[in-house]
């Protein structure tokens, strides 16, 4: 097997990587109702004779190259879904979706995948181990595609499993990633504290949810620095406080809203619990009842050591010493952790920033666009996965 004209054959598949990248970029779908975007990646599966089964989890696509030798089978995902934002960019490929756009590289993810699908099925006879394609709909949006597809068997005889994610703000030509903690856990949180309507003028004849609601708001601060150790990462963040219409009327309810981040899951439950006990006492201190709903979004993304050991090699085997880096964890959610609880293996991400930008806008951003030359790099970074883990 010759992994360098592999290599070679996925760097000179730059221009389709990109036309696919474009026309999806042109033609957006949201979390769950990608019915288009996943068609197409089927049928340009299927019409590379790679086996395909559609509607995996929902939405999911899942493709099977039978290496023509006997070995692992190794598993790449690339999730597939747009965000509701309009795209604000200036470029002939922009969305012509109102309100829909590919602002977070879901894209790209897609167009690497299939190259990478096209490159390594021409050679399939002479692979050792067979290759698992995850095309997930519905990343950005609880509960995401990837519980649905993994509860469907797309994990089914696969032995390790891989992922990337293009990142608009590191720079491009370096793979990163870390052992262990990548991505934090997170959890939504909603409050509503009810009280009881009166005038503002006779305030003795109400139950004030304003007033407790504002004690919640406090003393929820008490959680980060007060129940987490103090080397842990955790976040409670209220981002909204809706309650009452007019000066004069104290309202019957109040609503906070929020988000918490957390590495640790024995964290994440101490802080939903105490979230809970907080607000419900003290609303009562105050007269008034709270409703308390702490929701778990996605779980924590963690690398497993044997994982992250093949990526640094095979990164080092396509490109060389130094192109791996080691990074920090980030806090955004991603639904990658579902399928590393089940199998071993890594997500990393791939540099995308371009050398020469001047402004790099994050993802999420309406303005959100990448370094299109990062996209060859992805689909080589599985390759040589793929051929490190047989190695394994
Ligand atoms: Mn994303």
């Amino acid at each position: 097997m010759n992994k360098q004209s592999i290599y070679e054959t996925i760097a000179g598949s730059l221009d389709e990587m990109v036309q696919i990248r474009r026309h999806l970029h042109m033609h957006p779908e949201l979390s769950f109702e990608e019915e288009n975007t996943a068609a197409y990646i089927a049928d340009y599966l299927e019409n590379l004779g790679i086996e395909v089964r559609r509607n995996v989890g929902g939405r999911g696509v899942v493709g099977l190259i039978r290496g023509g030798k006997p070995g692992k089978t190794i598993a790449f995902r690339a999730d597939f879904d747009a965000l509701p934002i309009q795209d604000a960019k200036d470029v002939p490929y922009k969305s012509t979706v109102p309100g829909v756009m590919h602002a977070c590289g879901h894209d790209g993810h897609t167009a690497s995948l299939l190259l990478f699908a096209k490159a390594m099925n021409e050679v399939k006879d002479e692979l050792e181990g067979n290759i698992v394609l995850l095309h997930q709909h519905a990343e950005e949006l609880n509960p995401g595609g990837a519980i649905g597809m993994i509860e469907d068997g797309c994990l089914d005889g696969v032995d390790m499993v891989f992922g990337a994610h293009l990142q608009s703000q590191m720079a491009y030509g370096k793979i990163y990633s870390r052992d262990g903690y990548l991505q934090a856990a997170e959890s939504t949180i909603r409050i509503q504290v009810n009280g009881h309507g009166s005038h503002g003028a006779e305030p003795h004849t109400g139950r004030d949810p304003i007033l407790a609601a504002s004690h919640i708001m406090t003393a929820l601060q008490s959680i980060v620095s007060r129940n987490a150790p103090p080397l842990e990462q955790l976040v409670v963040s209220i981002g909204s406080f809706h309650a009452g219409q007019a000066a004069n009327v104290i309202p019957e309810t109040a609503v906070l809203e929020g988000t918490m981040r957390v590495y640790d899951e024995g964290l994440r439950e101490l802080a939903s619990e105490r979230i809970k006990e907080i607000a419900e006492y003290t609303a009562k201190a105050f007269g008034c009842t709270a409703d308390v709903d702490v929701t778990k979004g996605y779980d924590t993304v963690i690398n497993h050591t044997e994982g992250i050991e093949i990526l640094e090699k095979a990164v080092e085997d396509a490109y060389g010493p130094e192109t791996y880096q080691e990074i920090d964890p980030v806090m955004p959610a991603e639904d990658f952790s579902y399928y590393l609880q089940h199998r071993p293996g890594a997500y990393f991400f791939v540099g995308a920033l371009a050398p020469d930008a001047e402004k790099a806008y994050p993802h999420h951003h309406e303005r959100f666009d990448f370094y299109e030359p990062a996209l060859p790099m992805a689909a080589t970074t599985f390759a040589a996965i793929f051929f490190e883990a047989q190695e394994k």
